[in-house]
């Protein structure tokens, strides 16, 4: 396969429109570690191409601090 068949292939960018500023009801949260809320909730779920696991993002609606952790899937 040439290069420039690789190159139709629409770059996958993601983007987070807006953050939570609300725990959503229902979801578990966590102490945030940098505000030390206990206002950090799994949020966001992808996959890592370059990785075999589910990478799950989590939020602190207090101070709006992101982290990624690997989930389990299953
Ligand atoms: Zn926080």
């Amino acid at each position: 396969m040439t290069g420039a068949a690789w190159s139709i292939i629409p770059r996958m960018k993601p983007k987070i429109p807006w953050l939570p500023h609300e725990v959503q009801p229902g979801q578990p949260t966590e102490t945030c570690p940098r505000c030390g809320a206990k206002k950090l909730m799994p949020w966001t779920l992808r996959r890592d191409p370059q990785r075999v696991t589910l990478l799950r993002t989590w939020v602190c609606t207090a101070c709006q601090t992101t982290e990624e952790r690997d989930e389990a899937e299953g």
